[in-house]
């Protein structure tokens, strides 16, 4: 019987590895392979992102929230342990391109129109150094005494008493350990409904992020994009008072259409060797409910096939002038506009049709004061796709030990709500390992 099993060699799972190392008698579970013989992107060592081009968000409240779990220098603290443990196995010591004349400059005219410019400290492992950095964190877990258990998907829970003490495998096979944490990662998500489910596991709805992806030409957006690449604008609207972001801006990228199984989103990507004239960001509503109906994917998953039906099966594209005015968009006016749409599959329509009063009003508000800070984003020529729409796992129910309400049963990352990017996921790993500790 082992000490701890965790579920799932994602960073949540490898960074509570190295906090139990050589404390703990600790087994990981993966069901994808191991690092440099993996084919499946979101599955096997490393986790997901992996193979993406790595960048590293340096702040407590980007990809989730850590001041969720401590306070604001606890959240810092994390970050920068995170940080130098990526260092050890051989990420950049450097930052990226950062001017902090400019970025307080920026702080600056953005708080005088009331609105908050998040400023992140970014690094790059880079999609080449990626695979060598998880290689060399397995290969130090391994030699404190981690054990790995690939190509083996758990599918189940054995629980007794309220009391967690072990796992089952897909073929049957259980394995048993004291304590489980649980670090499945998105890809996880239904795995983690049906627990949930199962065995009554407490939790809670997420929020969700819904709006649309803007695209303006990126002369307006250079100054900028050229201070942060993903610059994050946080902004409260007057009307509702409602909590609006900037989200994934693609300088001279690409707005592109996603299918889902029964609606289409949109979203945005930059190519490395072809570049568009325009950058496109998403700006979402934040949406929280409350009862009767607290299920935030199903309302965010309707307004998207509501989107779908006006569009006829394609995203929606509208003028921000023929929004702001009450009419819908035409082929003929996106013809003649002076911003061409980088996403030709679309259908010229009328966002109001599609979306909520308050969000469509939260849109037109939050454009109005991010405006200020970037002259020309809310002319009548800029363009809007809908629906843009951030679906997040649900959130298990934890306590300071990162404990759900399971007895032993314990909770990191993405999978279980508890975050959405590198860092964030590291961090609660990296609780997580203390919290079992603690026990
Ligand atoms: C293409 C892509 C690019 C990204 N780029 C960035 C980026 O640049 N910067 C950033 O900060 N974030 C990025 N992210 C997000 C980031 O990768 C995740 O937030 C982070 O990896 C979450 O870590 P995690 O440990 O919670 O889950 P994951 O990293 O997803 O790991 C979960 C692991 O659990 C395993 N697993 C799942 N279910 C089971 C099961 N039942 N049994 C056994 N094993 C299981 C999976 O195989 C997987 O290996 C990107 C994500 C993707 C998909």
């Amino acid at each position: 019987m082992k000490d701890v099993l965790i579920i799932g060699a994602g960073q949540a799972g490898l960074f509570a590895a190295n906090e139990l190392a050589g404390k703990k008698d600790v087994i990981i579970v993966d069901k994808g392979k191991d690092v440099d013989k993996r084919t499946n992107i979101l599955c096997g060592v490393g986790g997901s992102g992996t193979f993406s081009d790595g960048t590293l968000n340096l702040n407590p409240e980007i990809g989730g929230n850590l001041m969720d779990f401590t306070n604001r220098i606890g959240s810092w603290n994390l970050v920068n342990q995170v940080d130098k443990i990526f260092i050890k196995y051989g990420t950049p010591k450097d930052l990226q391109y950062y001017d902090p004349t400019k970025i307080e400059r920026l702080k600056r005219v953005t708080l005088s129109y009331g609105a908050k410019f998040v400023e992140i400290r970014q690094k790059h492992i880079g999609s080449d150094n990626s695979p060598e950095v998880i290689k060399n964190f397995k290969s130090n877990l391994e030699k404190r005494g981690v054990e790995f258990l690939l190509n083996s998907e758990v599918s189940g829970l054995i629980i007794e008493n309220n009391c967690c003490n072990g796992v089952i495998l897909k073929n049957g096979e259980e394995v048993r350990a004291e304590k489980i944490l649980l670090a499945p990662g998105r890809v996880g998500a239904e795995f983690i409904n049906n627990l949930v489910e199962k065995h009554k596991i407490e939790f809670s709805y997420g929020k969700i992020d819904v709006g649309v992806r803007i695209e303006v030409p990126a002369i307006l957006t250079n100054s900028i994009t050229e201070i942060n690449r993903d610059p994050k604008f946080h902004i409260y609207t007057k009307t509702y008072d409602d909590f609006v972001r900037t989200f994934c801006t693609n300088e001279r990228g690409f707005v592109v259409k996603e299918e889902q199984d029964s609606f289409v989103t949109v979203n945005g990507h930059s190519l490395r060797k072809t570049k568009s004239e325009n950058t496109d960001f998403a700006f979402l509503v934040r949406v929280n409910l409350t009862e009767p109906l607290e299920n935030t994917t199903k309302y965010g998953r309707s307004i998207a096939k509501l989107a779908t039906t006006i569009g006829g099966g394609k995203p929606l594209i509208q003028r921000f002038g023929d929004l702001r005015r009450g009419r819908r968009s035409t082929w003929d006016k996106i013809k003649r506009n002076p911003v061409n749409n980088s996403l030709e599959e679309v259908t010229p329509g009328d966002i109001s049709m599609a979306m909520p009063h308050r969000i469509v009003k939260d849109i037109l508000d939050g454009l109005e004061v991010l405006d200020k800070i970037i002259p020309g984003v809310a002319s009548d020529s800029t363009l809007l796709y809908a629906p843009e729409v951030k679906f997040y796992a649900i959130k298990l129910n934890i306590d300071k030990n990162m404990q759900t309400s399971v007895k032993n049963l314990y909770a990191a990352g993405d999978g279980c709500g508890l975050s959405r990017d590198i860092i964030n996921a590291a961090a609660t790993g990296i609780l997580a390992g203390r919290g079992i500790l603690a026990e």
